[in-house]
């Protein structure tokens, strides 16, 4: 189906956020992923809806990293407001089950958070008393995606809070350093009862589930979104 861009949205210097029109309207679940399709390219990609799932959703959003030598999109960068692109799908079976409600704990490595953002929206839309926990790791500073949104959600919802941790932070930063270590893990999320949701580079998954098992969260409450351009664990 075509779809139109409505709006695009510098979140980073190496990320945009797409919003999008399609002229029919899309039914899909949280965590779910749609095929991009660009004119006279004949490679596509899949993204993941960066909002809650629904039926019949006449806007939709993708937050994209852009690779300045990738195949596909590095063509992004020149697509502007009122151009068409082509979208298939849904795709994927990474879904937020929203019926089993319970408090959730986000893992996300980079452009990761946008699979994440799609489940903190559907908590938080659905307005429950489920605690959302955050915890987002950043090469630095200017690489925090809906840095401003954070930080408005964490003060308007007080079920919702965030973490960021700098991987090269500058010396002003006063937060979290490095990598995500037991004892970031140990101090956010205390006793470990979240369902956890992981999606980012494939070494920040592993070293995140292995976090995750050796503090005794078992397989059924890790759910990890694997974007296959990462090196997929199958491969390994
Ligand atoms: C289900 C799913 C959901 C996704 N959702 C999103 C999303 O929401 N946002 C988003 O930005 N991307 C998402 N992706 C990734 C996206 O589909 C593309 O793979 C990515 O944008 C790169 O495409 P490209 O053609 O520009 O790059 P390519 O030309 O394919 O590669 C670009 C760069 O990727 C790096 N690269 C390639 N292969 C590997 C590898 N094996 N290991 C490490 N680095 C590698 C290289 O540095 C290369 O320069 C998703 C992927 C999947 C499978």
């Amino acid at each position: 189906m075509k779809a139109t861009i409505k709006q695009i949205i510098k979140e980073t210097p190496r990320v945009l956020t797409f919003v999008v029109e399609p002229e029919t309207s899309v039914s899909f679940k949280t965590g779910q992923a749609m095929r991009w399709n660009l004119p006279g390219l004949k490679i596509g990609r899949l993204f993941s809806v960066a909002c809650a799932g629904g039926e019949n959703m006449h806007e939709l959003r993708f937050t994209i990293r852009i690779f300045e030598d990738g195949k596909f999109t590095s063509h992004l960068r020149g697509l502007k407001v009122g151009d068409s692109i082509e979208l298939s799908g849904p795709y994927g079976n990474f879904i937020f089950e929203d019926t089993r409600m319970h408090d959730v704990g986000l893992i996300a490595g980079g452009s990761g958070i946008s699979v994440l953002r799609a489940i903190y929206c559907n908590v938080l839309e659905k307005d429950t008393k489920h605690k959302v926990h955050l915890v987002f790791s950043v090469l630095n500073i200017d690489e925090v995606i809906y840095k401003d949104e954070l930080a408005e959600l964490a003060k308007k919802y007080p079920n919702f809070t965030y973490t960021i941790v700098v991987t090269k932070p500058h010396p002003s930063w006063q937060g979290h350093t490095g990598f995500v270590t037991k004892g970031i893990f140990d101090q956010e999320f205390k006793d470990y009862k979240e369902e956890f949701y992981i999606c980012g580079p494939q070494a920040f998954i592993d070293c995140s589930e292995g976090l995750l098992h050796e503090a005794g969260v078992t397989d059924d409450r890790i759910h990890i979104d694997h974007w296959t351009f990462y090196a997929p664990k199958l491969m390994k």
